[in-house]
């Protein structure tokens, strides 16, 4: 069987018909050769307007990489046409295997873009003997056909989160698709302001703003006001993850409070190592922090009696009524407002001014699935650590988009694949 079968049966173009392949003799690494030809009867393609046109002359000849064959890299060999275009003028034809920018071809592009999917950049650059900068022009080339190409006609829940992007307080905004049948990442874009939520909702469209039935956030006011504003016939649910993220918070500041006061009067460090015990959820202690809270629970620490509010609140998220929650969560903040509990205290007004939110919780009871958000705030930050050397903003973006849109592909990604 001769390559040139191969290639007919994995990649034909009409026009255009392949040469017989031959080894590049002074070439780094084994390398073949394969020269394409026009039809004999076939007119250049304008790159313009992409009609037909009679051609004017042929360039040098151009090499475009393809998806290499054991290890050994292969190349296409061609001379680009000019065309003579009534419209255009004098310019370069069309061809199918290339966007006309860059060397790689676009079927390697989808290929090494979906090794990105699969390996860390810096890894799918040194398996395949290219360089970084060709797997972010892939993935470039991946997420913008899919952004143009996906569907957003039948989202219906969205979800709202803020991520920390670099040291100190730089933020990303994230637009999620929570539905049931389809979580995807849908948007994002920096800072964590009125104006880029906005502007968010502006390019996924005032159509699809009317469409959402559920929009779930965090408790950031920036981020309530504008959903309020854009999706105001949507239930807004607070989500879970976010407010037992409140309780850790508080938790954590009653306990490093009670432990300077706890030295400073000279009692033997009580608190000390106690950070990670008191703010996971008790199921996922280890052994030996499953000992030291029990130890800690002997002593009638602020700090013990703050950790036990929060594991009261946990049954809150159980009820099935919106009523029933709410009496349960009135007589909760009540209990908490009499306590000395400061930074409790703070998060209970927090709760009592957002309770109609919170409650609608039970009424998307079913819509949505509670871990999405938080599922996702993880993967990104996955995504984000893994992507160390992207400290470019527009590489971060590529990669989020990449691994969380959810992004289609044309057919030709999945033959090489
Ligand atoms: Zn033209």
């Amino acid at each position: 069987m001769q390559l040139k079968t191969i290639l007919n049966r994995v990649q034909r173009y009409k026009s255009f018909v392949y040469g017989e392949p031959r080894w590049v003799d002074d070439a780094p690494r084994p390398t073949i050769e394969v020269p394409i030809e026009p039809r004999a009867n076939g007119r250049p393609i304008c790159s313009g307007c992409g009609r037909s046109r009679p051609g004017y002359d042929r360039l040098k000849p151009r090499r475009f990489e393809f998806v290499p064959l054991w290890q050994i890299a292969v190349l296409f060999v061609y001379a680009l046409r000019r065309v003579d275009c009534p419209t255009c003028g004098v310019v370069v034809e069309r061809v199918p295997w290339s966007t006309g920018k860059g060397q790689l071809t676009i079927t390697y592009q989808w290929f090494l873009a979906d090794w990105a999917r699969r390996l860390s950049w810096k890894e799918v650059a040194a398996v395949f003997h290219t360089t970084w900068e060709h797997i972010r022009s892939s993935v470039r080339h991946a997420v913008q056909w899919g952004l143009v190409h996906r569907d957003l006609s039948s989202v219906e829940a969205i979800g709202v989160d803020e991520i920390q992007w670099r040291r100190g307080h730089h933020y990303l905004t994230l637009i999620y698709q929570i539905d049931a049948d389809c979580r995807r990442l849908l948007w994002i874009g920096r800072e964590r302001t009125e104006a880029s939520l906005r502007q968010g909702l502006d390019v996924l469209g005032t159509r699809f703003c009317s469409g959402l039935r559920f929009v779930c956030s965090d408790l950031w006011q920036p981020y309530l006001q504008v959903l309020a504003e854009r999706a105001g016939a949507a239930v807004h649910v607070l989500d879970r993850f976010h407010i037992m993220k409140k309780f850790g918070e508080a938790l954590d500041e009653v306990r490093a409070r009670e432990a300077r006061q706890l030295k400073r009067d000279g009692y033997e460090p009580v608190l000390k190592h106690s950070r990670w015990c008191l703010l996971k959820r008790p199921e996922n202690l280890t052994d030996r922090q499953t000992v030291k809270l029990a130890e800690l629970l002997k002593y009638n620490l602020q700090t013990v009696r703050a950790y036990l509010q929060r594991e009261d609140f946990q049954r809150f998220w159980q009820y099935q009524s919106p009523a029933w929650a709410g009496r349960f969560l009135d007589e909760w903040c009540s209990r908490v407002r009499r306590s000395r509990l400061e930074p409790l205290k703070k998060v209970a007004r927090t709760l009592v001014k957002h309770r109609t939110l919170l409650l609608n919780w039970f009424r998307a009871q079913g819509a949505l699935s509670s871990g999405t958000v938080e599922g996702f705030n993880n993967k990104a930050k996955l995504t984000m650590r893994k992507s160390y050397g992207f400290r470019e903003y527009e590489t971060i973006e590529l990669a989020l988009y990449h691994q969380l849109g959810n992004l289609p592909q044309p057919e030709i990604a999945h033959r090489f694949c």
